[in-house]
């Protein structure tokens, strides 16, 4: 029989997929890796499993132990995919920008969630790191993976997603592009690629206009997951060769267009890379090969990119970019 004993087993080896309609007039090669194949629907599947892994061997995570983190949606998922296997709790702190099917999802799979404000400053009581930190000390048996600081999180993208790439084009990849979080992806990943390709490899990084990475003072935005208002110890600031920021309405219009030209239902995080990759595409030449991660999946943003009202609530639907991406005109 060809059976698997554990979704853990099918975390990783996610696809790469020739984007060919949103690339158009554009000569180089690119391909999104689309991460949304990982059980949990995300990329961060892979932080999980390795966070997991090295706590339990380091003796910080013990058997019926709960996991308290800060996690916009994603890492919760993986986290709670793993610890269902392995028998522990999860208590999952997010800010109230995150959309409600995505908290409904955590609590789906078990989860404790507890939600915070997202317009205070990270450093406030009410804070989601400062309340993740307070469970986290008060919490019996409480383990913090914290993909903040936890050097397994870029470590997972170093020993997964770089090789994988590397290994699917062939070594022909030129660009990788993947947005910034906690630059866990950008930092392993570009890492690898650097050093494998003896530093010929481009490493783009894309955020949110306003965000600290291009720059920022972390004003406030509405594309989940990336972007930040402090700089982690998870993004190493050697890798990038440039940031590229991409404001709201161009990202959630590339989303849109995504899932109406190539099927890819994705998240905003997905659309933001894919316009700093097609920027980058448009640079390069007919040899070089754009690799662009898509970081998960859209159903957990229907009530919002997928909702004509959100969108022309905040002015998203009707005009066009100076890169010339038509936002979804109603
Ligand atoms: N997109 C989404 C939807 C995410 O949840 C994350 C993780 N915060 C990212 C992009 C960025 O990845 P990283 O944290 O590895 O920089």
């Amino acid at each position: 029989m060809r059976v698997h004993d554990s979704l853990i087993e099918l975390m990783g080896d996610t696809p790469l997929v020739r984007l060919r309609k949103v690339t158009a007039g554009i000569s180089a090669q690119v391909l999104a890796k689309v991460e949304y194949f990982n059980p949990g629907g995300s990329v961060k599947d892979r932080i999980a499993l390795r966070m997991i892994e090295a706590a339990e061997r380091s003796g910080e995570l013990r058997p019926g132990g709960t996991i308290v983190e800060p996690t916009s949606g994603n890492t919760g998922v993986g986290l709670a995919i793993v610890a269902q296997d392995r028998g522990y709790h999860c208590l999952f702190v997010v800010p109230d920008k995150v959309a409600q099917d995505k908290i409904a999802v955590l609590r789906a799979y078990g989860a404790e969630v507890v939600v915070c404000p997202t317009a205070v400053s990270p450093d406030h009581p009410e804070s989601y790191y400062s309340v993740s930190d307070r469970l986290a000390r008060e919490t019996p048996n409480a383990w913090k993976p914290d993909q903040y600081s936890n050097p397994e999180n870029p470590n997972s993208h170093y020993h997964s997603t770089g090789p994988e790439i590397w290994e699917q084009t062939d070594g022909r990849i030129t660009h990788f592009v993947a947005g910034v979080g906690t630059g866990g992806t950008i930092s392993g990943t570009g890492r690898y690629l650097k050093e494998v390709s003896g530093g010929r490899v481009q490493i783009i990084g894309a955020d949110p206009e306003g965000s600290v990475y291009s720059g920022g003072s972390g004003r406030p935005y509405l594309v989940e997951g990336v972007g930040e208002d402090i700089w982690p110890a998870t993004y190493d600031t050697t890798v990038a060769d440039r940031i590229i920021a991409v404001s709201d309405k161009d990202s959630f219009g590339m989303t849109r267009r995504l899932a109406r030209e190539e099927a890819l239902l994705v998240g905003g995080s997905c659309g933001m890379a894919v316009v700093a990759a097609l920027k980058v595409a448009a640079e390069a030449g007919p040899d070089d090969v754009v690799v662009v991660l898509l970081p998960d999946g859209g159903r957990g943003y229907l009530s919002k990119i997928f909702n004509d009202d959100w969108m022309a609530d905040y002015g998203f639907l009707t005009s066009t970019s100076e890169e010339g991406l038509v936002g979804d005109v109603l």
